[in-house]
């Protein structure tokens, strides 16, 4: 195996912990979380505590990585766990691997589970930034895409999170939803701009097998955003916040100067890190060219296994060079800033032009080059979705 410089094991980690439960399914939803009630919120917790000590045992992290720069509660709603279960989960985490000065703390939550004294609660457990579901300011489009919270709800529970302390705050918006027009999408970016969130991730709603909203567009009962309208939504949608100050620096992401996610952009650079929870993914970039591994998505399952002291993990995967370097140009292009050529070259040994279908694609005005490094043009941002 060649030997590259990039791939070292003392680089910075982040960590994900999937909360994987919901109070109710939303109609486009295929993400790994289940409608449950109660929530099994202690008992999932003991796993979550008892996967990370399995993991210290086998992956010695405070050996290998020089610190704890990120950490995500994704799910799922993470916010229908207690700031208690939160608090809890962080100390044991710190113990295995010390967190860097200024690591960013994020949790996901849905308007309708919250309040000001979660919120506060969270605040005071160490959550920095707070990423929350609201979809649309339209309370036809919420209903359409089965959301169970108001757009009310949601401009209420923003200024409670401002009065919590919250200074980093993103909020999640979602347009080509069934029935809304491009006027409905503007009204909602401008509701937006007024509580001015330092991010903002905007997702193209797409209909995934097995949802709810499949279903309905199988029984002719649904009507799909045109694919012109869809993009004359997403054109505009970036105007408004390129206007307002926000820098689009991923495919579906933009944010204030400063604010730039930083868990996510540790995917998109093909940086380190451990997945907890049911479902969830690690990648650590070394040894050789990555290694990858994944556990159960069920989460009784995942349970199960680690309530027995197992790890629940369902399967896993040493990269090759090439699975590497497709990785990471795929991943890569994402950012609107692209790929460094050098980088990759020193990475990789090769040009990525020589692993991309460089040719092809340029000649498709799918990719461009300029400074040193590769981009999506706007034609490949539009495809990304067939592209990734
Ligand atoms: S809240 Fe999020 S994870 Fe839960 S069902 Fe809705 S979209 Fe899915």
């Amino acid at each position: 195996m060649d030997k590259v410089t990039g791939y070292t094991p003392n680089g910075s980690l982040g960590i994900y912990i999937h909360i994987p439960y919901c109070r109710n399914k939303c109609a486009y939803c295929d993400f790994n979380s289940r409608a449950t009630d109660p929530v099994p919120e202690g008992p999932y917790t003991e796993c979550l505590l008892r996967e990370l000590s399995l993991l210290a045992d086998r992956e010695s992290p405070k050996e290998r990585f020089s610190g704890l720069e990120t950490v995500y509660f994704g799910g799922g709603t993470p916010s229908l766990f207690s700031p208690e279960s939160i608090v809890r989960i962080l100390d044991n985490v710190f113990a295995v691997i010390h967190p860097n000065d200024g690591i960013e703390i994020t949790i996901e939550a849905n308007p309708d589970t919250v309040d000001g004294k979660r919120l506060k609660g969270y605040r005071d457990a160490g959550i920095n930034r707070l990423s929350l579901g609201v979809q649309s300011f339209n309370d036809l489009d919420l209903k359409r895409l089965g959301r169970t919270h108001s757009a009310r709800k949601a401009e209420c529970v923003i200024q409670e999170a401002r009065d919590a302390g919250f200074t980093n705050l993103s909020i999640d918006l979602i347009f080509a939803i069934p029935g809304q027009t491009p006027s409905d999408l503007e009204r909602s970016i401008l509701k937006a701009l007024t509580v001015r969130p330092e991010h903002i991730s905007l997702y193209g709603l797409t209909i995934e097998h097995g949802t709810p909203l499949h279903t309905a567009l199988r029984n002719g009962k649904l009507d799909l955003t045109p694919e012109e309208v869809e993009v004359e939504m997403y054109f505009k949608a970036k105007e408004l916040l390129k206007q307002a100050g926000y820098e689009h620096y991923e495919i579906s992401s933009f944010a204030l100067e400063g604010f730039h996610s930083r868990h996510n952009s540790r995917y998109w650079e093909g940086g380190s890190y451990i997945g907890l929870g049911a479902g969830a993914h690690s990648f650590l970039r070394y040894p050789g060219w990555g290694r990858r591994w994944w556990n159960e998505q069920d989460p009784e399952r995942y349970m199960e296994l680690t309530a027995a002291g197992v790890a629940a993990t369902e399967g896993g995967e040493t990269l090759g060079r090439d699975e590497a370097m497709t990785e990471r140009l795929m991943l890569g292009l994402r950012r609107l800033c692209g790929i460094s050529e050098e980088e990759f070259r020193k990475d990789f040994g090769l040009s990525p032009r020589s692993v991309l279908e460089w040719k092809r694609l340029r000649e498709l005005g799918i990719v461009q080059s300029a400074n040193g490094r590769i981009t999506l043009t706007e034609k490949g941002i539009i495809f990304s979705n067939e592209i990734f």
